[in-house]
């Protein structure tokens, strides 16, 4: 399998997941940088995630052209992935979805928190997307690149961001690492509602316990958390695990 081929395997399994954990329902995509040109990604076409096989994905520039569609229909959304691998050089792999969870925190004044050390790599509050402030009302979607920049810039430097009244995006530097993160976001606003309902001060990671995580992780033995999650979600998808 050459690197293009393994990247491709992976990201298949990366919909496959994303389906099997309800992250993902018919809507909902994932997209890695393409492994040897930062100025293109992959993202398949608009297909529900849980049925996207290696024939399905399709290369894009950071634009949103595609360079090889063969009659492929991309998805709307796309540009929420290429405007994020421009302003961030160093990520490789964006995740949107519209899980469910997340949602009343995108409009009910209460920000998003990790309360769980998997989801540490949220950040200490996860910012809000508010597309009314740049476009009015719109549809809602992110159509063309001006609003795929303006969402990349309230992710800012972190790896994730609301997207009021629609969903969330996620970041990371890699696939299995951006997986991780929009399954443990999604499990997290699920546990923050129910900490929330005893009406009592929820005891949040501190800032110090986040960096720790963090730098456990950057020392890359956080690697071997990330493919441990893989392998167990693979299963749970009925995919073969590929080990990198
Ligand atoms: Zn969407």
């Amino acid at each position: 399998m050459s690197g293009l081929d393994e990247t491709i395997a992976d990201l298949v399994a990366a919909n496959r997941i994303l389906a099997s954990q309800g992250v993902v329902d018919g809507f909902g995509h994932v997209s890695v940088r393409h492994p040897e040109n930062p100025k293109r990604y992959l993202l398949s076409r608009a297909r529900p995630p849980e049925c996207i096989e290696a024939a399905d994905i399709m290369e894009f520039t950071l634009e949103g052209e595609a360079l090889d569609a063969r009659g492929r229909r991309p998805y709307n959304e796309r540009f929420i992935h290429g405007a994020l691998y421009e302003a961030r050089p160093e990520l490789n792999a964006v995740v949107h979805s519209h899980s469910p969870s997340v949602i009343p925190f995108g409009v009910a004044g209460e920000h998003l928190r990790p309360l769980l050390h998997m989801a540490a790599p949220i950040g200490a509050s996860v910012p809000i997307w508010e597309p009314r402030k740049s476009f009015g009302d719109t549809d809602m979607l992110v159509s063309d690149m001006a609003q795929g920049r303006d969402l990349a810039r309230a992710v800012g430097p972190g790896t994730a961001a609301l997207m009021r009244g629609h969903g969330s995006v996620v970041a990371g530097k890699f696939l299995r690492e951006a997986v991780y993160i929009a399954v443990y976001l999604e499990v997290n606003a699920h546990l923050q509602m129910d900490a929330l309902r005893f009406g009592k001060p929820v005891n949040y990671l501190s800032a110090g316990e986040i960096e720790k995580i963090l730098a456990r992780q950057a020392k890359g033995k956080a690697s071997e958390g990330f493919d441990r999650a893989w392998e167990g979600w693979c299963n749970r998808a009925g995919i073969a695990y590929l080990r990198r």
